[in-house]
């Protein structure tokens, strides 16, 4: 068994949707089509290889050799632009990634979003999901109903936690490994709750140590968004960016948001979502 304090400092990267002209935007962290193209080429043309939480576990049990410049790139609540517009790159590049959707299965659109009800991002379906995961992507859980899970209490976390992993792990007949936290929002409780969950990985965004594996339930990733030009995002992938955004952190406390009177009106305005 291989201690992960031994390997190699892998970055993971976040994302969130993959957008084209005449979509709805939405939130600053929507990346184009043509943005996100370019980004992959980057990542390959520096010679990194995309992983995923799966095969880092089977390294640390000897059982995969990692590639010389490993990377992990990761999405967000699964919107059905990952699997439309990010998926077919990926793919066409041999590259893979790992999506984080939500237990709920209910849900159908990113009730988070603001706007009229109807018009929110559609989520992927069972089926687009499990396309995803033949195709060698990894599915992780981003808990039940996309909750800020440091503003619940011990009960709720678990239900959103545990609930999201079962749920999942019944779609797709495999174990789950990993979980990102909604706004990348944790406490202590969240940590402890996943880790007896039994995931493996936990993301959060600007909270936990730059040294990946340092903390396996408090990872820390390198937001791409909207705005960031070439530059920018080769910055983030080729310099040891992510001790700047935890030096910075450790500045500014984290901004908590609450959404869950968003969460509660959406629920009045659509039927409400069968559980599980
Ligand atoms: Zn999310």
């Amino acid at each position: 068994m291989i201690e992960p304090e031994e390997t190699p400092n892998i970055k993971i990267l976040m994302y969130h949707r993959v957008i084209r002209k005449g979509d709805r935007e939405g939130d600053p962290l929507a990346v184009s089509e043509e943005a996100f193209r370019e980004q992959m080429n980057w990542i390959q043309n520096f010679g990194f290889t995309t992983i995923t939480f799966i095969d880092y576990q089977l390294y640390l049990e000897g059982k995969l050799t990692l590639p010389r410049k490993p990377i992990i790139i990761t999405f967000d609540d699964g919107y059905q632009d990952t699997y439309t517009r990010a998926l077919p790159i990926l793919h066409e590049k041999e590259m893979r990634a790992v999506i984080f959707v939500l237990g709920n299965r209910g849900l159908k659109r990113a009730w988070w979003e603001s706007g009229d009800p109807d018009d929110l991002c559609l989520l992927m379906s069972d089926s687009q999901i499990l396309e995803a995961h033949a195709l060698g992507f990894e599915i992780g859980a981003h808990t039940m109903n996309h909750l800020a899970l440091g503003e619940l209490d011990d009960e709720e976390i678990r239900h959103e936690v545990h609930g999201s992993k079962q749920a999942i792990e019944e779609l797709l007949q495999e174990e789950v490994l990993s979980i990102s936290y909604p706004y990348g929002s944790l406490n202590q409780s969240v940590l402890d709750v996943t880790a007896e969950g039994g995931f493996r990985f936990g993301c959060g965004v600007f909270t936990g140590p730059p040294r990946f594996g340092t903390n396996m339930f408090d990872l820390r990733r390198l937001a791409i968004k909207r705005e960031m030009g070439s530059a920018q995002f080769l910055m983030r992938l080729l310099t040891p960016w992510q001790y700047l955004e935890w030096a910075w952190s450790r500045r500014n406390n984290l901004r908590q948001i609450s959404d869950l009177n968003r969460f509660r009106r959406y629920f009045k305005t659509t039927t409400a979502p069968k559980e599980g």
